[in-house]
């Protein structure tokens, strides 16, 4: 071994470590993986490669030695297949372009070295672990060893001279380089893993920051904005941080709708140090108003000014509940404290927690004395039982409130009636809570109530009354009038040859007197018998034409007196109809004779029938007296007679039209009259053909609404 074959080896190495390191420098910021960037790795090492064996040390011309093969055997260990095969590319070439005897040995010196770091390197990739220094040396053995063994390519006697010269200065120097130069680039993968595993918790915070739903802030206590995150600008208005930054420089003046909040803000972080759940109001970019709660803390003192970081939320949604909680609160006092009606609240136990005043005027106590007492001691006993089988109603879930008449004792001991109604509130969780209550004082109506059934009470035993004096005077008068009417009719029929005229006038008076008696004394029996409800109708098929044939003859000597025409109008409809014959045939009869009695002598009375729909419909026409507008409505009042000196003269007893109308509505039907005074009148009434035409008519009603 000569020493100037470790020099040269050793000056190679050094050479090799400086490339080394400004490679290192440069590469640092080549930290992309990318194909382009392994390409620029490869043609670097190939250059430094070139630049080494610009410098090698030559044992004999053409023969030369450098370390190459350190570089390319540490370029396929760290940087893996392309940049090694372009470094290797590179520098096969150069040696070839070098010429001399040793070409081929260095190109396969260049290619084994290259081969045997890829190798090391596929092999290690698995255990992916850093290299450690033992290793780099192992591994720069094995590539050197197997250098020197492709010394043996070259003819045997230089194969002998170049092993005896370089042996030793190779495997001493050269591991040890491969050791320097693998933990150079140890080093630098570690950097750069560092700076990555930085780059990356950085950004993990700045993406935090960026987009956690809480504003965070930086300001100074003098009011200047230093920085803020995407949510706090979002907060106050501003699209960008930047922006708001800008803006912000009197925080005080600007953000607060109370100035003088921000300065308790401050002198509260000057004494504490902190603060917490810091709430105020604070102006947004468009003008409008937001509630604000933070969280701060001083973190950076100088003499007069300090730094504060905190966090902000927006509450104002929560403080516009809150308010409106409240105001609802507020309005429920009043109208609960104002109430016209007493309103109380009540414990599941009974006792009472609020009233109102309108509540201890109804119970004569005051607040303080309705604090002491529950509902049970105000109700009156005998009232208790039925209150409380609705309250068990309500606790066994049955019923959600209740509404009871009952009586309280008033303080003063007098029992007032009270409409209360209780309802059971519960709780957000669906618990029952307590009782509320409004009571009303119902001692009026029930007072007014109360006469009001004396009253009909009364008036039910005097109609009573009525009606069995009605009876009887019924009974007492028709007997003798029987008597009177019928012994008239035999004396007059029988004995009439033997009286004279006088006699015969004196008895017909007698007759006919005792005639329009017992007519008298018939409507008003039925008058009595409709108001105390014991009119029937009884239902039967008849023939309306015949029924009005059989009225006109009644009626015949009637007409024939007073020389009047009854005409039936023949265009009218006759029907079968199913109605209260009887009294169909009293409507048409007191109508017609009402016609007879108020139509003057050689008048017309004209009779019409007419199928209206479902109805029938009669009408009676006559041209006499008339009558007034103004009476048109109360002829058809009991006893009421329009003209006292014709009906007197017409006789009467001002019920016909009472009970006319009374029968009209029995069958459901409706009366009208049209009158002009002086010129006749006209008298309608309509009624269903059937009775069952009604019920028809109000069950459709009734599926229709
Ligand atoms: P009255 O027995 O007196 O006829 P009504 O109740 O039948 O009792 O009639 C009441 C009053 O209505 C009659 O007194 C009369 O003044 C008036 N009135 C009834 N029908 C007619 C008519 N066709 N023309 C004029 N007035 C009539």
């Amino acid at each position: 071994m000569s020493n100037e074959a470790l020099i040269g080896i050793v000056n190679n190495a050094a050479l090799l470590l400086a490339l080394g390191l400004l490679y290192d420098s440069f590469s640092y910021k080549m930290s992309d993986n990318t194909h382009l960037n392994k390409v620029i790795t490869g043609l670097i090492i190939g250059i430094i490669g070139i630049a080494l064996m610009f410098n090698s040390w030559e044992l004999a011309p053409g023969v030369i030695f450098d370390s190459r093969s350190i570089l390319l055997s540490i370029t396929g260990l760290f940087f893996g297949f392309i940049p090694v095969i372009i470094a290797a590319l590179m520098g096969s070439i150069f040696r070839i372009y070098v010429g001399g005897p040793g070409v081929l040995t260095g190109v396969a010196v260049i290619i084994t070295t290259a081969t045997i770091g890829l190798l090391w390197r596929k092999y290690r990739q698995k255990l992916k672990e850093i290299f450690g220094r033992m290793e780099l040396y192992v591994f720069g053995i094995v590539v050197h060893a197997s250098m020197l063994l492709l010394m043996l390519t070259f003819p045997r006697e230089i194969a002998i001279e170049v092993l005896r010269n370089i042996t030793i200065p190779v495997m001493l120097v050269y591991p040890i380089g491969t050791v320097l130069l693998g933990s150079l680039l140890n080093q630098q993968t570690a950097r750069k893993e560092s700076q990555h595993a930085l780059e990356e918790s950085e950004a993990r915070i700045k993406d935090i920051y960026d987009n956690v739903p809480v504003g965070i802030f930086r300001t100074s206590s003098r009011g200047k904005t230093l920085s803020v995150n995407q949510e706090m600008a979002r907060i106050v208005g501003y699209d960008s941080p930047d922006e708001a930054i800008k803006h912000f420089t009197d925080l005080g003046e600007q953000l607060y709708v109370d100035p003088e909040r921000r300065k308790s803000f401050i002198e509260q972080l000057q004494k504490e140090g902190y603060v917490q759940n810091f709430e105020y109001e604070a102006y947004r970019k468009d003008g409008k108003r937001s509630w604000l709660l933070m969280n701060a803390k001083m973190s950076e003192r100088t003499d007069n000014d300090f730094v504060i970081d905190g966090f902000t939320v927006n509450i104002t949604e929560r403080k516009t509940a809150d308010f409106m909680i409240r105001e609802s609160e507020e309005r429920f006092r009043a109208t609960f404290e104002q109430a016209a009606v007493g309103m109380c609240q009540a414990t599941l136990e009974g006792k009472l927690v609020r009233v109102n005043n309108r509540f201890c005027n109804i119970t004569g106590y005051s607040v303080e004395e309705l604090m002491h007492i529950g509902f049970k001691d105000i109700t009156y006993p005998e009232d208790l039982p039925e209150e409380m089988y609705f309250v068990e109603k309500i606790f066994e879930g049955k019923l959600k409130s209740y509404s009871i008449e009952k009586r309280y004792r008033h303080k003063n001991g007098n029992l007032i009636w009270i409409f209360v109604t209780v309802s059971l509130v519960n709780s957000p969780e669906g618990k029952p809570s307590y009782f509320i209550a409004v009571v009303e004082d119902i001692s009026d109506r029930k007072d007014a109530e109360e006469q009001m059934l004396r009253a009909r009470l009364a008036a039910e035993e005097a109609n009573r009354y009525k009606n069995e004096l009605l009876a009887n005077v019924n009974h007492e008068l028709r007997t003798p009038l029987s008597s009177v009417i019928g012994f008239s009719d035999i004396i007059l029929s029988d004995m009439s040859d033997n009286l004279d005229e006088k006699q015969k006038r004196y008895l017909s008076l007698i007759n006919q007197s005792g005639k329009s008696l017992l007519k008298i004394i018939s409507k008003m029996l039925d008058i009595s018998r409709i108001e105390s409800g014991g009119m029937d109708l009884h239902f039967e098929k008849f023939h309306l034409d015949s029924t009005i044939e059989d009225v006109v003859q009644e009626t015949r000597l009637m007409a024939a007196m007073k020389n009047i025409t009854v005409n039936i109008d023949p265009n009218g409809d006759t029907y079968e109809m199913t109605a209260d014959k009887g009294k169909i045939k009293a409507i048409i009869y007191n109508l017609l004779e009402n016609s007879l009695k108020f139509t003057p002598a050689k008048g017309e009375v004209t009779i019409k029938a007419r199928k209206n729909g479902d109805n029938m419909q009669v009408s009676i026409t006559d041209n006499g007296i008339g009558i007034e507008e103004k009476d048109k409505e109360r002829i058809f009042d009991p006893f009421v007679q329009v003209d006292g000196s014709s009906t007197r003269k017409q006789g009467g007893t001002g019920l016909g039209l009472m009970i006319v109308r009374e029968y009209v509505s029995m069958h459901n039907g409706d009366i009208q009259v049209e009158s002009e005074y002086g010129k006749g009148s006209a008298f309608t009434f309509t009624i269903p053909i059937r009775p069952d035409i009604l019920q028809d008519r109000e069950s459709c009603q009734q599926t229709q609404t």
